[in-house]
């Protein structure tokens, strides 16, 4: 069994991806309008109605835009933990189903998620675990300051890793952000630097991992090649498998378990 893993879309202005398992259908972040999620969706040649769950990582509206009206509107259950429940006004229970750090949730037998607490600003972000059937496994790590020992551990053994790789650190200084809003990005409740995300992976790389996704980029402080050359300074004489960036406007590519090279999206190419 596979499982396909589609960022609809990434960076800044809204984030989405897209894990398909079996006959299993989740969202994890909902960044885009309902118009945008839903037309990116067709593009993959999925229903949004048949989407089976949302979850949404924490409260920032690039990831959690449009996670209730969807919701409702696909019937697709609502996952966030308690803070970011409570900062969207979504009532636990009947609006939203509240989940625990490092809390499993069996959404089916072909698929399940591990939320990860990560330091990020004022949220309670977390990244998320993606198991299949198989027991493989697909790591989804956005919006956070540093990593944790946590989230090194599970990274451990992903056959997948889709990793933000914000700021090129000298771009970020020289370029045109005031001071503070500087500091707040590079420090601990901030994003992650190409650098830091080039040490993650090379702590995380196993025989196991074959694809690797560079997300959430900022159009302002990094550039594609920037982050992919940081990246393969670090991790290029061992690792064998494909590195991809996810874009703002997508989707471009799927990536499958089990397979090195991600599939385009045909009605783009
Ligand atoms: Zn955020
Ligand atoms: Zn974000």
């Amino acid at each position: 069994m596979g499982m396909r893993i589609t960022h609809l879309g990434s960076g800044s202005r809204g984030n989405s991806t897209l894990l398909c398992s079996g006959g299993t259908r989740v969202i994890v972040d909902c960044g885009f309008s309902l118009r945008q999620m839903e037309s990116r969706l067709h593009l993959v040649g999925v229903e949004p109605q048949s989407i089976d769950a949302i979850l949404v990582t924490h409260h920032h509206s690039d990831h959690s835009r449009t996670a209730k009206r969807a919701s409702e509107k696909w019937e697709a259950t609502l996952h966030a933990n308690l803070e970011t429940a409570t900062k969207m006004g979504w009532q636990p229970m009947s609006e939203c189903r509240t989940f625990g750090g490092l809390d499993r949730i069996g959404i089916s037998d072909d698929l399940s998620l591990l939320p990860i607490p990560v330091p990020h600003d004022d949220a309670d972000n977390v990244a998320v675990i993606a198991t299949n059937g198989d027991g493989r496994r697909a790591a989804i790590v956005t919006d956070l300051g540093e990593s944790t020992v946590e989230l090194n551990k599970h990274l451990i053994g992903c056959s997948h890793i889709s990793i933000e790789a914000n700021y090129d650190s000298k771009r970020l200084m020289a370029g045109p952000y005031p001071e503070s809003l500087k500091r707040r990005i590079s420090g601990r409740g901030g994003h992650l630097s190409n650098s830091q995300t080039a040490l993650i992976l090379a702590e995380a790389l196993t025989d196991e991992l074959e694809s690797i996704v560079l997300c959430h980029l900022s159009e302002k402080n990094n550039a594609p090649h920037l982050a992919e050359s940081e990246v393969l300074l670090q991790i290029g004489e061992e690792y064998s498998g494909s590195i991809s960036i996810s874009k703002q406007d997508g989707p471009e590519f799927s990536n499958w378990l089990g397979q090195g090279e991600p599939e385009r999206v045909g009605s783009l190419t």
